[in-house]
């Protein structure tokens, strides 16, 4: 299936970019605050980023893989984590649904930037 992995690939071009995850992380869509609601080049960073799974920080950018992960797998990873954060688990299967709808419906190596729930591809890398 298709995921959405970190990547410093065209890192820079935006002035309020930002690459604070492990290249090739598996990234979600985490939590908006009001702020970047309102306007996300304008906030903290959060309506304009990925969060990586793994270390729980931000990207401005990620990128399409294909991947022999299943939903299952890539659920209870996602699911660890919140446990381990200290968040409610309950949430996890949401967090996999949008993400997964939004590597869905990208090609596979395409440089995604993100406005909170506008998609735009900076680059296709083949
Ligand atoms: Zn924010």
């Amino acid at each position: 299936m298709k995921i959405l992995v970190a990547t410093r690939a065209t890192q820079g071009a935006k002035d309020n970019d930002f690459y604070w995850t492990n290249d090739g992380e598996l990234v979600f869509l985490g939590f908006t605050c009001d702020r970047d609601l309102r306007n996300p080049e304008m906030g903290c960073g959060c309506g304009r980023s990925f969060s990586g799974v793994e270390t729980g920080r931000a990207t401005t950018t990620a990128t399409v893989i294909e991947s022999e992960m299943t939903r299952e797998q890539f659920e209870s990873t996602v699911e660890a984590k919140f446990v381990l954060d200290g968040w409610d688990a309950e949430f996890a299967g949401d967090a996999v649904d949008q993400i997964l709808w939004v590597a869905d419906r990208l090609p596979v190596g395409a440089i995604v930037e993100r406005r909170l729930d506008e998609f735009s591809v900076r680059e296709l890398v083949s």
